[in-house]
Parts: structure tokens; C-alpha cells; sequence
């Protein structure tokens, strides 16, 4: 085996260190770069302040700027939406959660969970209805999965909509439904006796404004602050019959719509975690004790060094999963395996890169804290750690362990 002689090598770059932008295209590395301007531009000098007061004032004008860069729906083609490889939005996803998950939440449910949903699963009118105006970021949309008594098994859900005459009628409550309040339209997961009772789960479009219908906001979060997280209350809302999703019944409907919000916090928990690493790295670099940075002690070095191994471990990961998914090729156990890998060693970053900052790792004044805290719902929302270890145990072992 010969080696290339060092002085032939590229540089070695903290910032890629194992020379992953290589795999990029122009056109991926310019798109990364709008984003990542616009998130420097338009979110890192309020972030902290949005967080602490626990809001995202402006979001409607966010979602319009995001709309522009084409990064709402962005992976989805025709009615507006930019029709962007998988490999593109991911690293939208990386560089809106290096500056907060709670932007990045709010593109992923408007893209790939409302729209996606109506995308796929929506006759040819209510996407011309919807799906322009959601993807120039005019109309904000959540998806209803989620009720009080049933998150990892939505099976159970008691959200009903029954028939009356050509209608539908809905009764029910959705909980910790991200975008809600603010969502120009709701996509309601609800059971119907469609197919029999229990396997009949159909997506209902709700506008918002339909007597009934109600979104307070939930407060008192710890996490993801800076997002808009509310409870839906469907008392009798009464819908026409083409407010339903005709191409799905049952579970698999909603399913498949999170495995390609899932794909995107693949990338997108890395992008915290970059930013953790970076802040860690430069406090390192100039922090002085015992008269030396502390960047020049080996137990702060094993956990810059193990941070790192991590951090591009997981991008790599993540544009491997990418290219699967731009070939056709991607399991949905491929992307548990993603999230489960990458969320976790994202908060383990975080809380690792907490510990070299000492206490100013608990301030607001640097961004370490407040992505450990994001993370901890990006941990659960999307299938928690717990069901995605039962989906890889399922795959690896044949036997189904759910219940
Ligand atoms: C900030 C935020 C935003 C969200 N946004 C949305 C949204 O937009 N739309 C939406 O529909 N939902 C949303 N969610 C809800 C999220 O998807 C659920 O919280 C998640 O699915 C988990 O459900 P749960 O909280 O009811 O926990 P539970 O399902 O009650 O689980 C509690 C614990 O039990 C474990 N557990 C459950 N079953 C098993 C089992 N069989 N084996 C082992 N362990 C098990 C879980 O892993 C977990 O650790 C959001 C949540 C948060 C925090």
C-alpha cells in the first residue's frame, strides 16, 4: 500500500476534517450557503433573545423569507416548490438547526410533513388549492398526529370523523401539534369506520377559521422555545367531503410522511451539533487556566477529538442516507437508523461541548445550552429513541417487540 506523500495532501480543515464538502456539487454548496447566510442574517441575532422569552415573533414573515429561498417543500416538485435533491435538503436542515431546531421544525412540518401529506396523498384541487401558497411560506400548515393519551402508538387515537350526509364531522384533540397555532391549514389524522373501525385513519385538511376548531398555544416549554407548539380542539367541525385526503386510509398515510420529516433531523440534529463544536472548539482556543489554553490540556483535547468523530461521522451518515433516498433506495429502517445515531450523539455533543465551556456553558450568551434543551424534544418528537431501537430490533432480530 503507498500513502501520498504529506506534502501533496490538501490541508487538513477543522471544520471538514475528513474532507466531506468534497462530495458536494456546486449547486449543493451555493444552496448550503444561502441558508446558511439567511439563518446568520435573519436568526442568530435574535435567537437568544426569542428563546428566552419563549417566542418566535415574526414567523409569518420568516416563513415568507423561506418560502423565497425555496426551502419550504423544497424536495417535493411542481406547484411551486423548488424540487431540490435529498442530499440539498438535507443540508438545509443542517444549517437552519445550527442556528436553531425550532426554525428548523418549522420548515420540516410545513415541507415535509403538511405538504408532503397533501403532496402525495391529495387529489389534483386541493393541491392546487394548497401547495402553492405553502410553498412561497403564505400559508403555514401542522400536522395533527399526536393526541393527549397517544403519541408513540397512534393506533389507539380517539380523534373520530364521522359522515353525516356528504360531510364529515370532526371531534377529537391533538397535542404538542408544532406550527399550530399559526397554520393556515391543519392536516388531522382522525379514525373513520371507513375499512372497519380502528383501521380506517384518515388526513382530513382543516382551515383554519372553521367553526369548531381551536389552537391554543402550549406554554411553559423548556425546549424548543422558539417554535410554536399548540393543542388542537376539534369539537364538531364540520368539513365537505372533499376536505379528505382520497389517496390514504389507515396508519401508513401518516407514517410515510414522518419517515421524510425524520430524513431531514437526520442532518438537521448534526447541524446543532456543529454548532456546539465550533463554540466549544473557539472557547478552547482562547479560555486560559493554570496559565495555558484550555484547548492545550489532553483531557479537553479527547473531547474536542471525540466530538468530532462524532460531528462528521454523523454528516457522513446522513449524505450516505441522502443518496439512498435520491436512488429510491432508503429504508424507513435506514432513516431510524439515522435519527436514533444522530440525535443522540447531538445532545452527547452538546453536553459534552457544555462541560469545556465550564458555567458560561449554562448562558444564554453562547448557543451550547439551548441546543441541549432542543434536542431533548427532537429526542422524542419523530418516534423517540425507544421506537426507533424497536424498529432496528425488529429488522435485525425478525421479531416484532411493540407490544
Ligand atoms: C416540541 C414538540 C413538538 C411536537 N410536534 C408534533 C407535531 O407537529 N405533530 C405531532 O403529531 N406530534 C408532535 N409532537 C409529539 C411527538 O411526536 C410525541 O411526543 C412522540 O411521538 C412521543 O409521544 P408521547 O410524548 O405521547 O410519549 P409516549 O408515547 O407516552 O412515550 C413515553 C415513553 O415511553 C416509551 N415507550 C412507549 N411505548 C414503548 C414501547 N412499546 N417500548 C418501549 N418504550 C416505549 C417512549 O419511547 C417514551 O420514552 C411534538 C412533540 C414535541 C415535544
Amino acid at each position: 500500500m503507498s500513502t501520498t506523500p504529506s506534502s501533496k495532501l490538501p490541508p487538513f480543515d477543522p471544520a471538514d476534517p475528513l474532507g466531506i464538502d468534497d462530495l458536494l456539487g456546486a449547486e449543493d454548496v451555493a444552496i448550503r450557503d444561502t441558508v446558511r447566510d439567511w439563518a446568520a442574517d435573519r436568526v442568530l441575532p435574535h435567537i437568544a433573545e426569542w428563546y428566552e422569552n419563549g417566542e418566535l415573533p415574526g414567523i409569518r414573515e420568516l416563513a415568507r423569507e423561506l418560502g423565497s429561498l425555496g426551502a419550504l417543500g423544497m424536495s417535493l416538485s411542481g406547484y411551486g416548490c423548488a424540487g431540490a435533491g435529498a442530499v440539498q435538503y438535507g443540508l438545509t436542515c443542517l444549517e437552519l438547526e445550527a442556528a436553531d431546531s425550532g426554525i428548523r421544525s418549522l420548515v420540516s412540518v410545513q415541507g415535509s410533513l403538511a405538504m408532503y401529506a397533501i403532496h402525495r396523498y391529495g387529489s389534483e384541487e386541493q393541491r392546487q388549492r394548497w401547495l402553492p401558497g405553502m410553498a412561497a411560506g403564505e400559508i403555514i400548515g401542522c400536522f395533527a398526529l399526536t393526541e393527549p393519551d397517544h403519541g408513540s402508538d397512534p393506533s389507539g387515537m380517539r380523534t373520530y370523523a364521522r359522515r353525516d350526509g356528504e360531510d364529515w364531522v370532526l371531534t377529537g384533540r391533538k397535542m404538542w401539534i408544532t406550527n399550530g397555532s399559526v397554520a393556515g391549514v391543519a392536516v388531522v389524522w382522525a379514525q373513520t369506520d371507513e375499512d372497519g373501525a380502528g383501521s380506517g385513519i384518515r388526513g382530513f385538511l382543516v382551515p383554519a377559521g372553521t367553526p369548531g376548531f381551536s389552537a391554543p398555544e402550549i406554554k411553559h416549554k423548556w425546549s424548543l422555545r422558539a417554535s410554536v407548539t399548540s393543542e388542537l380542539v376539534l369539537d364538531e367541525v364540520r368539513l365537505p367531503a372533499d376536505a379528505v385526503l382520497p389517496g390514504v386510509t389507515g396508519l401508513r398515510g401518516p407514517l410515510s410522511c414522518l419517515g421524510h420529516a425524520r430524513y431531514g433531523i437526520v442532518w438537521g440534529a448534526m447541524g446543532a451539533a456543529r454548532t456546539a463544536f465550533e463554540t466549544a472548539l473557539d472557547y478552547a482556543r482562547t479560555r486560559e487556566q493554570f496559565g495555558r489554553p484550555i484547548g492545550g490540556f489532553q483531557l479537553t483535547q479527547a473531547k474536542l477529538a471525540d466530538m468530532a468523530v462524532e460531528l462528521h461521522k454523523g454528516i457522513l451518515l446522513a449524505h450516505h442516507l441522502g443518496r439512498r433516498m435520491d436512488a429510491g433506495t432508503l429504508r424507513p429502517e435506514q432513516v431510524s437508523f439515522g435519527k436514533l445515531n444522530n440525535v443522540r450523539e447531538a445532545i452527547a455533543i452538546c453536553r459534552s461541548a457544555r462541560t469545556v465551556l465550564g458555567a458560561n456553558g449554562i448562558s444564554l450568551e453562547y448557543p451550547v445550552m439551548r441546543h441541549a434543551t432542543n434536542l431533548e424534544s427532537v429526542l422524542t418528537y419523530e418516534g423517540t429513541v425507544e421506537m426507533h431501537q424497536l424498529v432496528l430490533g425488529k429488522a435485525l432480530t425478525g421479531i416484532d417487540a411493540f407490544r
